[in-house]
Formats: C-alpha cells, structure tokens, sequence
C-alpha cells in the first residue's frame, strides 16, 4: 500500500545499479516493479497507512479514506521521511505545545485549542483525532486540498484557517499563531503533520524500538523483525545505506521473514 509518487524511487534516476549499464528512471522501475506485483494477484491498496492497532492475533490497519484491513503480518517499507520546517524556531517549540504525532500527544490536549497544519493525509487524520479532545481545532492546508476534505472538516465542526499561518506566539512555550494578516490566535497546542504519517508515528503507539543513536530508523535484526513479533522492516525505514539495491536486498528477506512467521502462526492455530 501506498503512493508511488512518494516512494524516493519516483525521484531517482539510477545510476549505480545491478544489470542496468546505463542510468534508470526511477519511474520507469516503479512501474515495471507494478506490472510484475500485479502478474502474481497482489491487491494494490494506493492509500496512506494512519493507524495500525495490535489485535489478540495479528493487526488491525485504517487508511486515510477509513478503509480497515486485518493481516497476521507486517512488512514495513516507508522509506524516511524528509521533514520540511514550517516556522522558523519551530524546534524550540518541540514538546511545549509544539507537536508532530497527533496520535501520541491528542490526549493531552482535552478540552483545549489546537491547531493542525499539514500538506498530506496524516494533516487530516490528525485534525480528526483532535476534534474527538480538543475544545477548538483549527486547520491550515500546506498544500491545497480537495473541497470534500475541506469540507469532511468542517461537518465534524473543525475550523479551516484562509489566511496562513507565519509566526509561532510564545517565549518559551506556544501560546498561539501570527497569521499573514498580522492577526492572531489563542492556542495551547500546534500540531505539524507532514507527508504521510511515517513510521514513528504509527508504530510508537505500539512500542516500535528505534535504533538508539538517531531515533529516526527502525531497529531490525538479520532476518529484517522488529522487536514486535509479525513486524518486519525494510529498505530505507531501516537506515543507511540509503540505496535501492539495499532496499530490494531487505525486502526479499523481510517479504520471506514475513511468510515463514505466518505460516507458524497458522500451523499453531491450526493445532490449538
Ligand atoms: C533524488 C534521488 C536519487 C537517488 N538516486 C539513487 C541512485 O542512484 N542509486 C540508488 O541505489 N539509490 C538512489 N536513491 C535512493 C533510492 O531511491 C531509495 O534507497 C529507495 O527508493 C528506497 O526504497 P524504499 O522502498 O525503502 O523507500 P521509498 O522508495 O521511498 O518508498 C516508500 C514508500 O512507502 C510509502 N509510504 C510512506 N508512508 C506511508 C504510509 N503512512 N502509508 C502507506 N504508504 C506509505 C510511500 O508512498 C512510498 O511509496 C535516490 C533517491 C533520491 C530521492
């Protein structure tokens, strides 16, 4: 599952890589990577992943468009994350109303005013977790988004800011926004959600373990398991080298890593 266009792949032109002399259109792989999943009757879901739930045997998924799909296994192959900033002192701001996972932090938000900017489906989904805390939500699309998301928005009652958001109010914690107009909002907490929801996001709420010295990549062994059992990772998402022929290498073992454990767990079910 997922959107091609965001894959780093899509970007790429190749150079480097195994039985291709000349440079590859990191495009043309893709599709040609497609054609061949679609040969073997693999469904394509391309949506972005927002929750992954554990459940007594196995997991439960939600799509942005709420679609949910149970498997007994994960492979995660979400490549990084490029974080883009959207204030200037953004990172003084980190944990003192500053936020970027609505689903660790929306709790802490009961009964109070926040607002969410963002430019994918995660910037939805995390302004819809907050209505269910928040007294207030705003919401400012660093991209445009459709008028049916706009509105989906305004229906659950959250507010759609026109004019964007350029300062962040507080010393040393927020305590609300300048807007473009040179007015401003009263807020306890700013919630920036980026791109899809990666994979710290989604995973910390079930205790992914991340390598210790960058926190920015999942920790896996040699047979590409994470420390929670059914969960395999891959490719970029595991860290450096960032680079296909990795990534291709990972998936294969994660993809048969990931085949074996569900197998045993249907042979155990099967048995008891
Ligand atoms: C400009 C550029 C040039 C490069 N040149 C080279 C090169 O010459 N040689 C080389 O070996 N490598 C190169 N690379 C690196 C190479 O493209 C990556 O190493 C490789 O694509 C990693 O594959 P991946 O599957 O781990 O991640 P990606 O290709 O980034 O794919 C990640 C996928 O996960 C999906 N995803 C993310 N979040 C979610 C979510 N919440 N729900 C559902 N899906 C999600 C995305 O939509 C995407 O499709 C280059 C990269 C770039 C950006």
């Amino acid at each position: 599952m997922g959107k091609l266009e965001e894959s780093a792949l899509w970007q790429a032109h190749i150079e480097n890589y195994f039985g291709f002399s000349e440079k590859i259109d990191g495009k043309v792989l893709l599709e040609e990577g497609l054609k061949a999943i679609k040969k073997v009757g693999v469904d394509l879901v391309f949506e972005d992943l927002v929750a992954i739930e554990p459940l007594e045997i196995g997991f439960k998924l939600t799509t942005e468009k709420e679609k949910t799909i149970t498997a007994l296994s994960l492979v995660l192959a979400m490549g990084v994350k490029r974080k883009k900033k959207v204030f200037k002192q953004e990172e003084k701001f980190v944990g003192k109303g500053l936020s970027y996972c609505a689903d660790c932090d929306a709790w802490f938000y009961k009964g109070k005013k926040v607002v969410v900017l963002g430019d994918g489906s995660a910037a939805i989904h995390g302004a819809k977790i907050l209505k269910k805390f928040a007294e207030k939500v705003y919401f400012y699309g660093l991209k445009p988004f459709s008028e049916g998301e706009l509105s989906e928005l305004r229906t659950v009652g959250i507010e759609v800011l026109e004019k964007k958001p350029v300062e962040i109010v507080g010393e040393t914690e927020v305590k609300g926004i300048f807007l473009e107009d040179g007015s401003q909002i009263e807020l306890d907490g700013i919630f920036i959600e980026i791109g899809a929801k990666g994979p710290i996001e989604l995973l910390a709420p079930i205790g992914i373990e991340l390598d210790p010295e960058t926190f920015s990549y999942v920790k896996v062994d040699r047979k590409m398991q994470t420390n929670i059992k059914g969960v395999f990772a891959c490719g970029d998402l595991t860290g450096p080298p960032l680079q296909l022929a990795k990534a291709v290498g990972e998936g294969c073992v994660a993809g048969l890593s990931a085949s074996d454990y569900v197998k045993e767990v249907l042979k155990k079910t099967k048995e008891g």
